[in-house]
């Protein structure tokens, strides 16, 4: 099984589209909807896990590019400005996935963008908008 997480924007005249309910049902992929947001222009924005088969995963993904929907990898839409951020440890107990955590010896701030999820948390407790979510 693989897990992949990825952000899907959706031209307007998918939105209403049964799009997810098919990744499950003909790709038998599990999916889970971290975040959704409609724009003001009705543009679909989702960000998903979406667990399965390596094979299954792919196969779900081409469709979906198919029908027009467009997909990136969450972590292109997170953003850490290390340039920005002083280490001050206030979003540490905050992130519930331990994307961003803190090395108790150096007491030095890192992100790994592969553990976050996009949940904004972060966003009003850093003092230095040190997170940006370009969503
Ligand atoms: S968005 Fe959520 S998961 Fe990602 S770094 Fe911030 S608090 Fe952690
Ligand atoms: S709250 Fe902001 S400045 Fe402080 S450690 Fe976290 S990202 Fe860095």
């Amino acid at each position: 099984m693989q897990k992949k997480r990825v952000v899907f924007s959706y031209p307007q005249h998918l939105v209403e589209q049964p799009v997810i309910t098919r990744l499950v049902k003909d790709f038998d992929l599990t999916v889970n909807i971290l975040r959704a947001r409609i724009t003001p222009k009705e543009q679909g924005r989702l960000v998903l896990e979406m667990t399965g088969k390596r094979s299954n995963l792919e196969a779900g993904i081409n469709y979906i590019k198919e029908l027009g929907v467009e997909i990136q990898s969450l972590a292109q839409d997170v953003k850490w400005h290390e340039d920005r951020c002083t280490h001050c440890t206030a979003c540490i107990s905050i992130c519930r996935t331990r994307a961003l955590d803190v090395d108790r010896s150096t007491m030095e701030v890192s992100f790994n963008r592969d553990k976050c999820i996009a949940c904004e948390l972060c966003i009003p407790v850093c003092p230095y908008q040190a997170m940006e979510i370009l969503f």
